[in-house]
């Protein structure tokens, strides 16, 4: 059997469907701006977060990379939270290709960063001193997602003292699916209030949005000019990639507004786990659940993700171990992770 596969959502296999799209995909040469499904793909994703412009890129390291160093030049900085993945997972890409200061801040509890924090870590204009450019938020953040009155006061903040904003949105449908859902409103009107307070957005079509590769970087015209010279040299320049984008755009087209079964099957995981001993489960937003193994259990997180494993179910994690829920999910998967992890607590 299949195993159930909850490292991540990265896993996923395009569907019959993608698939057909990406072999019908009308193909040219993207570096010469003539693929017209990558063409096609880009207006698709600007239009529908309201910018002006989109790049499409293979990765959202490089999403984000070409957004931090279009924003930012050499000496300058960019305020980060220590959890992020553009500062925390990207190999310090920044730093590393750009010269560019990360300044990274402690989260509060919720997954924002204090306000008072980040205005202190403003710095005035003066030569002792890396220049502040951008301020870099990320939604959601590891499944949390953040409110937007926050989102709204942080990126005001930001704007008042000159410095631009970016959102590392890999997972900013899930974000807007969960905010659809609280609100009875619209996921892609959703999508859109939260892109709007940001000068530039980056989202993963291959997270839950189910296709195999690819993110889009939106902006400004001018913006998305800088990011595609920074992209070419980041050897992100690729030629018929219109296949991938087609995977990408049948994922807009069909996979949004699916996220709130990934949500609804991480509230059924943590609700099957719920009372054992040894663990604790923080109630999930989006797809993404994290299980703390607490007291005596603390050191078991090897021995019950082998458990796992020999039962067909995949999670990653020591001490806290991640769950995520994706495409390639269903119930009864849901159901045999429950059913191992309870066989190992003989719960
Ligand atoms: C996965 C992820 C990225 C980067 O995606 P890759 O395509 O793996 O480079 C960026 N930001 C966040 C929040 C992510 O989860």
């Amino acid at each position: 059997m299949k195993p159930v596969d909850l490292r991540s959502d990265t896993v996923t296999q395009p569907t019959p469907g993608m698939r057909e799209a990406m072999a019908s995909a009308p193909l040219g040469d993207d570096v010469f701006g003539d693929d017209p499904s990558v063409n096609a793909l880009q207006e698709k994703i600007a239009g529908m977060l309201g910018f002006e412009a989109a790049l499409f890129v293979p990765t959202g390291t490089q999403s984000n990379l070409c957004g931090v160093l279009s924003h930012c030049q050499r000496g300058d900085e960019y305020i980060v939270g220590q959890m992020q993945h553009c500062y925390r997972w990207e190999g310090g890409g920044a730093a590393v290709f750009g010269s560019v200061q990360p300044q990274p801040l402690a989260h509060q509890a919720d997954g924002t960063l204090a306000l008072a924090d980040i205005e202190a870590a403003i710095k005035p204009d003066d030569p002792h001193f890396a220049k502040s450019k951008l301020l870099a938020l990320e939604n959601t953040l590891g499944g949390k997602v953040i409110p937007d009155d926050y989102i709204e006061k942080a990126t005001t903040l930001a704007h008042s003292r000159g410095l631009a904003a970016h959102l590392d949105g890999a997972r900013l449908f899930n974000a807007a699916v969960a905010q659809a859902r609280a609100g009875g409103s619209d996921a892609r009107a959703e999508a859109r209030r939260i892109a709007k307070h940001f000068d530039s957005v980056s989202v993963c079509f291959s997270k839950g949005l189910g296709a195999p590769v690819g993110s889009a970087l939106c902006g400004s015209r001018d913006l998305i000019a800088k990011a595609r010279r920074i992209r070419k040299m980041a050897g992100g320049g690729m030629r018929q990639a219109g296949v991938l984008a087609a995977a990408a755009s049948y994922a807009l087209d069909h996979h949004v507004d699916r996220l709130a079964q990934d949500h609804a099957n991480a509230r059924k995981l943590a609700d099957g786990l719920a009372g054992i001993d040894g663990l604790k489960v923080e109630a999930p937003e989006t797809n993404i659940l994290f299980v703390d193994l607490v007291g005596d259990a603390r050191e078991k997180s090897a021995a019950l993700l082998a458990h796992l494993k020999s039962h067909g179910v995949l999670a990653i994690g020591l001490y806290r171990l991640r769950f995520v829920t994706h495409l390639d999910v269903d119930e009864q998967g849901v159901d045999r992770a429950i059913g191992a992890i309870r066989g190992f607590f003989r719960a």
